[in-house]
């Protein structure tokens, strides 16, 4: 049975392996996907041990996607804009292919969700690896403008001149925001320790859309900041992760899983633990 595998530190909370497994049911396909634990100092290690173990291919998740980047033998177009790897795939001839399937699935989503990025007022929150993931795959789609703004404005500044051959994008400080956007994407880790951004209330109309890469079985403090706003279209990012997943598997597979019957599923799943 081919194999397959999420590594990282720490692993044991990823929803990789349900979602692999839902969709090799989905596409009657066999397959085994675990977690898998590297150390700290140990994943290039970790990788080639899965490897001679019959490995096929397996997703990357904190801290190693940059390692996986420097380990991939051959990159995706997407992969080397993005400085980082989320997939990696054996090739017939025993090289690794690394791929970023991150801003693919957050795109998919996005669309999925009714938002029209062709020609909207973007503002992309956070300049860390999600946002770095998003930023060719968000501006292939043509937004108007697309601002990206992060708690440390250098940061933002060296993302948008990196990705401005790709379109109109630029940065600002997250206190000078006064416009409206038509959308609003999170990327930053705020909500993960609890946190709200400090954005004033002129960054939204009643139109605008709000989508947070961090998703839960509550709701996150960015998207409850959205609702106080009188917000309608509050978007988490579970769909994202599943869509990210169902691009990773069709590097692997060839095929095309459905997203929605898994969301549907994990989304049961969260809120049954909760
Ligand atoms: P990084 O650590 O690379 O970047 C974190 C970003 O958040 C930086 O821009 C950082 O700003 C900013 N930040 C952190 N804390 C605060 C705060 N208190 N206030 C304002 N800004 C803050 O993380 P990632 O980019 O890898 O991940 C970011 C988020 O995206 C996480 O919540 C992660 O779970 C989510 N994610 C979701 C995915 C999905 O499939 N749904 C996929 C990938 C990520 P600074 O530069 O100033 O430090």
């Amino acid at each position: 049975m081919d194999r397959y595998a999420v590594i990282g530190h720490p692993i044991k909370h990823s929803q990789s392996p349900f979602i692999h497994q839902q969709f090799a049911e989905q596409m009657g396909q066999l397959l085994d996907y675990q977690r898998l634990l590297a150390p700290l100092d140990g994943f290039a290690d970790s990788l080639r041990h899965f490897a001679a173990e019959g490995g096929k291919g397996c997703n990357i998740t904190v801290p190693f996607k940059t390692q996986a980047l420097d380990i991939a033998d051959e990159l995706t177009p997407r992969a080397e804009l993005a400085g980082a790897v989320n997939t990696l795939h054996l090739l017939a001839d025993g090289r690794w292919l690394g791929d970023n399937t991150d801003g693919a699935g957050l795109v998919m989503d996005l669309k999925r969700l009714g938002c029209t990025l062709m020609g909207a007022n973007i503002l992309l929150l956070g300049a860390g690896g999600a946002a770095r993931g998003a930023l060719a795959l968000l501006l292939a789609e043509q937004p108007a403008k697309l601002v990206v703004a992060n708690r440390t404005p250098a940061r933002a500044d060296e993302l948008a001149q990196h990705f401005a051959h790709l379109g109109n994008i630029v940065s600002a400080p997250l206190e000078t925001l006064d416009q409206p956007f038509d959308i609003i994407i999170n990327s930053t880790s705020a909500s993960l320790q609890g946190e709200t951004l400090s954005l004033g209330d002129q960054v939204c109309n009643p139109d605008t859309r709000v989508y947070d890469m961090m998703y839960g079985a509550t709701e996150t403090p960015f998207l409850a900041w959205a609702r106080e706003q009188g917000l309608e279209h509050r978007y988490d990012g579970l769909g994202m992760l599943v869509g990210q997943a169902a691009e990773s598997f069709y590097v692997w597979r060839g095929v095309r899983p459905q997203v929605m019957p898994v969301l549907e599923a994990l989304r049961e799943q969260l809120v049954a633990v909760k």
